[in-house]
């Protein structure tokens, strides 16, 4: 990652993908990032106002499943470097429409790896890093995590889709030698996540003392890992990681959701003086999701031993900053809730 190359980060306007950039823009000034984002309803260019204006970034509405418009993105920049956020990412919508998930996820990730073959040729001087998901390797029991080596045995459309285009990856790699490298990580939390995601929808809720709605008895175990861990590791790996490889990202930090959800209201009482009790009577458990997974646990020795890579923020401490966040940003709230998402969740959640 050289001075003066240029890394398109697809899906920028997201969660993640504005975190990273975040992160990575005022740390790097030396390299050019591109975001290049169609602007769903998950996105919010809001996110990124504290770099919109610094020289070395540039924003570019696009679709991936565009092929005319992505091509033609690729001529116009040269990068040397993709970093693929951009997804249909919320396990639900993929259950209740899961059409827009192959498109993007599959079709969207296939445009990308075609234009850098076209564009790219033999050259190893470049990358492709394609940021994916633990939800690929299925459901554990009790015991066991998931490696690198574990096999893909996704249950949703989402992950389905995300396998998919690691897959995709994967083979452009073995059969036209595409300099790629893959990280699958857990589920992550922190600012900016757009309020339908477990955690922040639970604060929201907890906020307004409305229902806190959790899946059949809530016992489903997820890893979770703050953001600002993901972006480094990722960064670590962009860096640092072998060609071809894949590395598991996780946060050491196994939960019950239900477990979740009860520190949030503990959380909510302690900054806001509610009561914690009265918090948790609002849970409320609903008609658990098709195919749900039971656990996602990750062992991450192979970023950790390889790279040097290790999760900063323990799960207490980083949930305490994300409630504080959405605390203090309770307008950035108003307007991401607002048209679109709130009549999606009118349809979609009435029963909760
Ligand atoms: P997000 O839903 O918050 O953001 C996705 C972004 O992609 C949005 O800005 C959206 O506008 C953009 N996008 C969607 N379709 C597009 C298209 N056709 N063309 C261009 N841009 C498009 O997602 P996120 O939570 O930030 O996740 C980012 C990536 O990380 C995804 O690939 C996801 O699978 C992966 N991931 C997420 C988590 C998690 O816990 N959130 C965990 C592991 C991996």
């Amino acid at each position: 990652l050289k001075a003066g190359i240029t890394i398109f980060v697809t899906g920028g306007a997201g969660f993640i993908g504005s975190n990273f950039l975040n992160i990575m823009v005022p740390r790097y000034p030396e390299i050019h990032f591109v975001n290049v984002d169609k602007l769903t309803y998950a996105a919010n260019l809001e996110n990124l106002k504290m770099i919109e204006a610094l020289p070395n970034y540039t924003f570019e509405q696009c679709d991936l499943v565009d092929a005319v418009t992505v091509k033609a993105l690729f001529e116009r920049y040269q990068p040397n470097c993709i970093v693929h956020f951009a997804a249909e990412s919320h396990v639900d919508r993929s259950i209740l429409g899961p059409a827009a998930f192959m498109q993007t996820n599959i079709i969207g990730t296939f445009h990308l790896l075609e234009n850098c073959r076209a564009f790219w040729g033999q050259n190893t001087d470049v990358l492709f890093h394609h940021v994916s998901t633990d939800e690929v390797y299925g459901t554990l029991t009790d015991q066991g995590y998931f490696t690198e080596e574990t096999r893909y045995d996704p249950s949703s459309p989402y992950s389905a889709s995300k396998a998919s285009s690691d897959l995709l990856v994967r083979a452009y790699h073995r059969t036209y030698g595409l300099p790629i490298k893959i990280t699958n990580c857990s589920n992550n939390y922190g600012p900016l996540q757009f309020p339908e995601k477990l955690i922040p929808l639970m604060i929201l809720n907890a906020l307004e003392e409305k229902p806190l709605p959790v899946y059949g008895q809530g016992t489903n175990v997820r890893d979770w890992l703050y953001v600002a861990d993901h972006c480094e590791a990722i960064w670590a790996v962009m860096e640092r990681g072998r060609v071809g490889e894949t590395y598991n990202i996780g946060g050491n930090s196994e939960k019950k959701n239900i477990d979740v959800v009860r520190q949030i209201c503990s959380l909510i009482a302690e900054e806001t003086g509610k009561d914690a009790g009265d918090l948790c009577r609002l849970i409320t458990h609903v008609t658990d999701r098709p195919g749900h997974d039971f656990r996602y646990a990750i062992d991450a020795t192979k970023i950790k031993s390889e790279l040097g890579w290790f999760p900063k923020e323990d799960f207490a401490s980083g949930l305490r900053k994300t409630v504080r966040w959405y605390i203090e940003n309770l307008d950035w709230v108003d307007r991401v809730r607002s048209g679109a998402y709130t009549e999606w969740m009118q349809q979609n959640y009435n029963n909760r």
